[in-house]
């Protein structure tokens, strides 16, 4: 079990910070989706683990939002012991169908053009936070806080000193090393210096539910218009995520509209190959945004998930490089700690550093360059795009080659058996 502190013995730890003892070998400030897979990628490690939460376990939990999970991403859940609890509760798509506005060639991804069993998933956010939770609450080795906001850290040579604020008030403790998984605006990163590239977009993201009449068949559609894409993501119970992307005065126009409105406007965009649609959600917008840090780390401080970079959401990329972040540094660090290595230390953290932020930056890139290619009506570009979406519809290698450069399946392999080695304790581990 781990050895739980007193607010008392936290303060009597930091006054003598140079000779007390370290209190935890990893703190991930952020119990989002790529924190909580950390946290499960080391539990088979023994690392003395703590994620801090600001949010209530329920409302970090159940936020509104569905992600299209790409074949890596599934596989990383199989190795962690995940997929059967979250494969049953969420879509694997038959087909992708990918056009451009009205122009009638459609392209077909299909499981064999990537030789895998579905092309995509879709899963709910809450369906992914249930079964990491449930990892998390049979791991000995990992304490979860929640409602409890990590306010400051100072990086020392041996250990940082991390000061958090929850309910029971102030505490102070020590970490071999602290992993920012705080998401886009995260204040590890800003407080620790490290600056960001990138860009707002023109454009702003609308989501919503929708429940079509016909059967939607596993099918996902991408489709692009000049003001931007629309992706359609079937969900369990025959409903569907609609992901639609507009400039952003006409996506705040959008979503105030009446309900019967919104959906004239929506099937003007998405077509009638499903039938009739109910809206089932209020429509949410969000800006879009491209973001890259220009560190992963520091010494004792290394940056994950959304903290580091964030993408447009075309294709949806986010949570997907996220988890694969959490799936590399949880290798890198199991690997430093069986060679004995300081886990803080930058020759270590730059190995994380030279893997994720290039593999990020391709993805990054190709959501840019995908995003501006279609969201506009220069008539050249606009003659090239239906030429390769042609090619790509005979091809099957240009289909492949666009499926791995989604799904990450191009990259350097991870080595997934050591995320495989989860021990399920009967002890449970604490949430606080
Ligand atoms: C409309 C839209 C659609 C998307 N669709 C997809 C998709 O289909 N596929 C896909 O892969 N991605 C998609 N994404 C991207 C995806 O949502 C994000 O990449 C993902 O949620 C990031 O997860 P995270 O765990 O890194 O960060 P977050 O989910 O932001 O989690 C960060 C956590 O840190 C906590 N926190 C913050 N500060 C502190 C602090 N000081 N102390 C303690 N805790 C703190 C927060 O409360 C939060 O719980 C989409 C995004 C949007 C906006």
């Amino acid at each position: 079990m781990i050895d739980m502190m007193t607010n008392n013995e936290f303060q009597a730890n930091t006054s003598s910070l140079n000779s007390s003892p370290v209190n935890w070998d990893v703190v991930i400030v952020g119990g989002g989706i790529s924190g909580l897979t950390l946290a499960c990628g080391l539990q088979s490690s023994g690392l003395r683990i703590l994620v801090v939460e600001a949010q209530q376990q329920r409302q970090a939990t159940e936020r509104s939002l569905s992600y299209a999970l790409s074949p890596l991403t599934s596989k990383i859940f199989r190795s962690l012991g995940l997929w059967e609890q979250i494969a049953p509760q969420i879509t694997h798509f038959s087909r992708v169908l990918l056009s451009d506005a009205d122009y009638p060639h459609w392209v077909e991804f299909c499981p064999k053009d990537l030789g895998e069993a579905a092309v995509y998933y879709c899963a709910e956010h809450k369906v992914l936070m249930a079964a990491l939770l449930l990892r998390v609450a049979t791991a000995s080795n990992i304490t979860c806080y929640y409602e409890t906001r990590v306010v400051e850290v100072h990086y020392g040579e041996q250990a940082a000193e991390v000061v958090l604020v929850g309910s029971q008030g102030q505490q102070q403790l020590r970490s071999t090393l602290v992993v920012a998984a705080d998401g886009i605006n995260s204040q590890i990163r800003s407080s620790a210096g490290i600056k960001t590239n990138g860009w707002a977009y023109w454009q702003s993201c609308i989501t919503a539910v929708v429940a079509p009449e016909q059967s939607h068949q596993n099918i996902g559609y991408e489709r692009f218009w000049a003001s931007g894409p629309l992706a359609i993501l079937p969900l369990p119970n025959n409903r569907c995520q609609i992901v639609w992307i507009a400039p952003h005065a006409e996506a705040q126009a959008i979503v105030a509209l009446p309900s019967d409105q919104f959906m004239t406007k929506l099937r003007r965009y998405y077509g009638d190959q499903m039938g009739k649609l109910t809206l089932l959600s209020q429509p949410l917008v969000f800006p879009a945004q491209l973001m890259q840090s220009r560190r992963y780390c520091l010494p004792r401080l290394v940056l994950l998930g959304d903290a580091a970079h964030c993408c447009h959401p075309v294709g949806g990329q986010g949570l997907n490089m996220g988890i694969r972040d959490a799936a590399a540094l949880a290798q890198v660090l199991q690997t430093a700690q069986q060679q004995f290595q300081d886990l803080g230390s930058l020759a270590v953290l730059k190995q994380y550093e030279r893997w994720r932020r290039y593999e990020n930056w391709i993805v990054l890139a190709f959501t840019d360059i995908l995003n501006r290619s279609f969201s506009n009506q220069w008539l050249l570009l606009v003659r090239l795009r239906r030429l390769v979406l042609r090619l790509m519809k005979n091809w099957s290698f240009l289909r492949r080659l666009l499926l791995q450069l989604m799904t990450g399946l191009w990259g350097r392999k991870l080595q997934l058996s050591a995320l495989s080695a989860h021990e399920v304790s009967s002890s449970n581990g604490s949430v606080k």
